[in-house]
């Protein structure tokens, strides 16, 4: 690596840079270098194709000298990080939440008609409105809304609230008219129906009706989840459980020069099988690749779905939901690594992460080991487990707020004994396995800083628990922002591009408001970021508060 600073050095000394070089000056660079240590630097040499030609350690004023050919730009002493790359979140649905209708909050009744009123107003396109976060028990009526209530204010087309708990949902006469739903209409096993509202298995009645989100609105969802994950410094996305719609609608923002988020896809397995699809190379400029699949061992804590070795401690009958039969879950992973796909399942549960190292560990024989399986979530582990992900090439991609979210739920599950490899960071990376971490958003925020902070306390943003939960699996600054740059992007086989500022991998970067090695972790998680580069193209600057076209 060194030598090749050397040449890049050498080069630039030699030959004039081209007119396009842009020479980012004065800046508190920090990143991770590749022995694992910070690295500080104060410029940034960025050639005409985005990438990063030239890092200088000492702040001269000009990298090279003779030369007028190079833009430079003043970064006021800022501080400046490489692009942070969420190893594992949902693009498309990012998008949808942030765009369908919110509710939650509402103090009333009133509040939400008149919200439902402003937006129906607003998107007279909506086929259907959908909504999120009404809850009863907040309004001074205290009672569930009617289909009447939502039928007052829109009749013409169909209305679907979700109740904030994410069990119920109420819906205008459209809608019912649309699900083919009358008062005749039996509710089925494990759900209700009443006066428009449907809770649990009645849901299903609704969504069935639902149509399919046209391409027109997965580009828009598309174009609304990059503007929030660039205003977050996020510039690289492993893109979990992508369908095919949705990596057409990647394709199609990439054809038209308006990716501008990284996106490492992992198709859902049924359906890179059913479309026979195989892995890309990069494409559109290095923003896409499908590079693998996604499978599931096992279902969520929350639930009671997580697989567990034993049973749950606030529920002794049952030990979570088996996916799959071991035999079936290799065949699988094995379908999937033939066609030459990287393999990324979620496991949560002790149980379900034993049973997918095992098929690792098989297919690591037939395969190789830089095949980089990847176990999503890794959030219970057996400690016993952990030292075998290494020798299998194992990749433990974690998501740090899932953390500071699950405490409580985590105790109440498994008891006080039975912790010891729960969101057990540092014990993965003392065992010699990867790291890699993301959000899993839009279950969490896909801001990455409440996550870096998370990682470094064990706390949630407002310092809960006091000295940390579990506090020996809390990571140093430099291991947490390695699993937000370096161990994410070898995660999506993309470390020779992007993850750290090196001359020939792209120049995404971000400036932020504050130095991250300098702050406490409540003020860290509050991190802001001002500007989001992407192949040296400013794409978001917070001074105007909109994404900027870049490519
Ligand atoms: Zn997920």
């Amino acid at each position: 690596m060194k030598t090749r600073i050397m040449l890049a050095l050498a080069a630039a000394l030699l030959a004039a840079p081209a007119a396009a070089d842009t020479w980012i000056r004065n800046v508190n660079g920090i990143q991770i270098g590749p022995d694992g240590t910070l690295q500080h630097f104060a410029g940034l040499l960025i050639d005409d194709r985005g990438r990063v030609e030239q890092l200088s350690t000492a702040p001269p004023s000009m990298p090279i000298t003779g030369t007028d050919t190079v833009g430079v730009i003043d970064g006021g002493g800022r501080t400046l990080l490489p692009g942070l790359i969420d190893a594992h979140g949902h693009v498309i649905d990012l998008g949808f939440a942030a765009l369908r209708l919110d509710v939650t909050g509402t103090a009333s009744l009133a509040e939400l008609q008149q919200r439902l009123r402003d937006y129906a107003a607003a998107h007279p396109e909506a086929k259907w409105i959908q909504g999120f976060g009404w809850n009863q028990e907040l309004w001074p009526e205290k009672r569930f809304p009617t289909a009447a209530d939502l039928d007052a204010i829109v009749r013409d087309r169909p209305v679907v609230l979700e109740r904030v708990d994410g069990h119920a949902y109420v819906v205008n006469s459209a809608a019912m008219k649309a699900a083919g739903v009358t008062a005749a209409t039996p509710a089925p096993h494990g759900g209700e129906i009443h006066d428009g509202v449907f809770v649990d298995a009645a849901k299903q009645l609704i969504d069935e009706a639902i149509p399919k989100p046209t391409n027109a609105q997965l580009d828009e969802a598309l174009a609304k989840s990059q503007g929030i994950l660039l205003g977050v410094g996020v510039t690289g996305v492993g893109s979990m459980s992508t369908s095919i719609p949705d990596w057409q609608a990647f394709s199609r923002a990439g054809e038209a020069g308006r990716l501008n988020v990284r996106l490492m896809a992992y198709i859902t397995a049924a359906q890179a099988a059913e479309a026979d699809m195989r892995p890309t190379g990069w494409l559109y400029g290095d923003r896409l690749r499908a590079v693998g699949v996604k499978l599931f061992a096992d279902g969520a804590l929350g639930s009671r779905g997580a697989w567990l070795k034993q049973p749950y401690a606030d529920q002794p009958d049952s030990q979570g939901l088996q996916f799959h039969p071991d035999a079936e879950m290799l065949a699988l992973a094995d379908q999937a690594a033939s066609r030459g796909f990287q393999i990324a399942t979620h496991a949560i549960g002790d149980a379900a992460n034993a049973q997918i190292i095992s098929v690792y560990e098989q297919l690591s024989k037939k395969y190789g080991r830089d095949r980089r399986w990847r176990i999503e979530h890794f959030q219970i582990a057996d400690p016993a487990d952990i030292p075998r992900l290494a020798p299998a090439g194992i990749i433990a991609s974690m998501q740090p707020t899932h953390q500071t979210s699950d405490r409580l739920m985590a105790e109440a599950r498994l008891g006080p004994n039975r912790l010891a490899g729960a969101y057990a960071w540092q014990s993965v990376l003392k065992s010699g396995a990867r790291l890699a971490f993301g959000t899993d958003f839009p279950v969490e925020s896909p801001n990455p800083f409440p996550g870096l902070s998370a990682a470094v306390s064990r706390q949630d943003v407002n310092g809960q628990p006091p000295g940390g939960w579990i506090p020996s699996e809390r990571l140093t600054f430099e291991q947490a922002l390695q699993a937000y740059t370096r161990g994410a992007a070898y995660a999506g086989f993309a470390e020779d591009k992007i993850g750290a500022l090196e001359p020939g991998k792209y120049a995404d970067f971000i400036i932020i408001d504050r130095d991250p090695t300098k702050v406490d972790p409540q003020s860290l998680a509050k991190t802001q970021v001002l500007e989001t580069w992407v192949a040296g193209k400013k794409v978001f600057s917070r001074a105007s508060a909109t994404p900027e076209r870049g490519q």
